[in-house]
């Protein structure tokens, strides 16, 4: 299998790295060793389009942070994904931090980014629930929250429809360079390689350089609140960063939940557990921020792993080896930046290299989503009337139909997995977690691959749910 371009990952970065590629007549393949996209690190985030105030002036960071926000309107308009722009506050507690405060505006506007300083007064008629602590505010309102699980999977979705080749449960393992051909796993050939695998970047640059940078993991937990009230908090409430990142924050979803994290500890690459001691300082930060924060509505706790370097800046490069571009160290504000940094390595490495052409008939737009239960009465009726499968509600906490998980399936880069279904539909991300839907989607996801439900792994290949009957009972 002979590629011109071949990416090792598919999380945000390969991702939009594969959908930027297909605008042009080029050949490209994508391996991802999981089991779907957007698996690792890109599955597991605060998920906020930052605006750009806070990376140090003049990096990689400052400038592909505030290009990349400034893409998420049209990109999101393009692929069908959710996103708000609901702006930042970063909150002081003490004059110390009104201090830095003024200081990240300064940075805010060397970097490009517009914000204000609001008084107490001012960020209670926006936020009425900040805590006595709270004196000042930094407002940036460019920032925003996106759905990060469907970002992943459309941008990936669009480059295969626009003839990009994805290649799931494929780890690299090997790669050697004969002439000027790389051979990955003595199986898949190319003339360039990108190498986007988040916190295994550096393990898979050792194959074929020397040692020239080392991914450091740090982990981030997390808590999520069901969705209770809108109106709780309406921004993303920061407090000052520190050296260890932007700390903990208290953000609404893009799917009206609310996230408060995330924790910075250093780890191991495979550690995504959450404890105990972790959350309860979670919760304390939170508190520093806002008053009266309803814990007893915590349906989730989750982490997600940091591909941190060890210069904190964005590895956007090539080393030693010609046409082997690494694009590692992607840690916060990874997300955000995702556009910025395709455009960058395609036009800097590729096109400005090889001038491959454009195409014609580059089509930007997936096809939208049929959400059930965000329709108007008469249009749902309208619908369950032609077919019955969108009236068969299985997720009861989502109000996620039968006929959406079908559609779904009969994607382009369709679920393989329950975790899959549920990053891309929201089945079993209510209170429930699955409890009550889970058996269902099971059934479907069989049926439709033609598999015995046993055969349904959560995520991973090896990851099944059912093992074996139980009492001789079937189904
Ligand atoms: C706690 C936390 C909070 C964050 N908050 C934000 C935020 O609010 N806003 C923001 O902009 N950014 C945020 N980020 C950063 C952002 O999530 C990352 O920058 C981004 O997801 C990195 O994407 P990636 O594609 O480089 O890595 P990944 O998503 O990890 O993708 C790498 C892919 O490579 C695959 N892979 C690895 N090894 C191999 C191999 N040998 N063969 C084949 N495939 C392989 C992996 O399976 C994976 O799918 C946060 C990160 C964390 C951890």
């Amino acid at each position: 299998m002979t590629y011109d371009v071949i990416i090792i990952g598919a999380g945000v970065v390969g991702a939009s790295i594969a959908r930027e590629l297909a605008k042009y007549k080029i050949k490209v393949a994508v391996l991802e060793k999981d089991n779907d996209v957007g698996n690792e690190t890109s599955n597991a985030n605060s998920a906020i389009i930052h605006s750009g105030y806070d990376p140090e002036c003049g990096s990689l960071k400052a400038k592909l942070n505030v290009l990349g926000n400034a893409m998420f309107d049209t990109l999101c308009k393009e692929l069908d994904v959710k996103f708000k722009r609901i702006g930042s506050i970063t909150l002081a507690l003490d004059d110390n931090d009104v201090k830095t405060l003024k200081e990240l505006q300064i940075r805010a506007t060397k970097n490009g980014v517009e914000t204000s300083i609001l008084s107490r007064e001012e960020l209670l008629k926006i936020e009425p629930h900040i805590s006595n602590n709270v004196k000042a505010g930094l407002l940036a309102n460019t920032a925003g929250i996106i759905d990060p699980f469907n970002f992943c999977v459309h941008l990936m979705e669009n480059a295969v429809d626009n003839g990009v080749e994805l290649y799931l449960n494929t780890k690299v393992v090997k790669i050697v360079k004969e002439n000027d051909t790389f051979i990955i796993n003595d199986k898949f050939k190319a003339k360039m390689v990108i190498n986007c695998a988040g916190l295994f970047s550096d393990e898979i640059n050792e194959m074929i350089n020397p040692k020239s940078f080392e991914i450091i993991p740090r982990k981030g937990e997390y808590l999520v609140l069901d969705h209770f009230d809108d109106d709780f908090v309406k921004h993303t409430l920061f407090l000052v960063p520190s050296i260890k990142g932007k700390g903990v924050l208290i953000s609404p979803t893009s799917s009206n939940n609310y996230l408060i994290g995330p924790s910075a500890e250093v780890c191991l690459k495979d550690d995504k557990d959450t404890d105990k001691m972790t959350i309860e300082q979670i919760k304390k930060t939170a508190m520093l921020m806002v008053d009266n924060i309803p814990f007893n509505q915590v349906i989730h706790t989750f982490a997600g792993i940091r591909p941190t370097p060890a210069n904190h800046d964005f590895i956007i490069e090539e080393i030693k080896t010609k046409n082997f571009i690494n694009v590692a160290g992607i840690e916060s504000p990874g997300f955000v930046s995702s556009p910025a940094i395709a455009k960058m390595v395609v036009e800097d490495f590729i096109i400005n290299r090889y001038h491959y052409e454009l195409k014609k008939d580059f089509n930007p737009y997936v096809r939208p989503y049929l959400h059930i239960n965000e329709l108007p009465f008469e249009k749902r009726k309208e619908i369950v009337d032609r077919n019955k499968d969108y009236g068969e509600i299985i997720c009861k906490c989502e109000k996620v139909s039968k006929g959406e998980i079908i559609d779904c399936l009969n994607r382009s880069v369709p679920p393989h997995s329950i975790k899959a279904l549920k990053k891309r539909l929201r089945v079993g991300f209510g209170k429930c977690q699955g409890g009550m839907c889970q058996s269902y989607a099971l059934h479907i996801l069989a049926n439709y691959y033609h598999k015995d439900i046993n055969e349904i792994p959560y995520d991973s290949l090896d990851s099944y749910i059912l093992l074996d009957e139980l009492k001789g009972a079937k189904d």
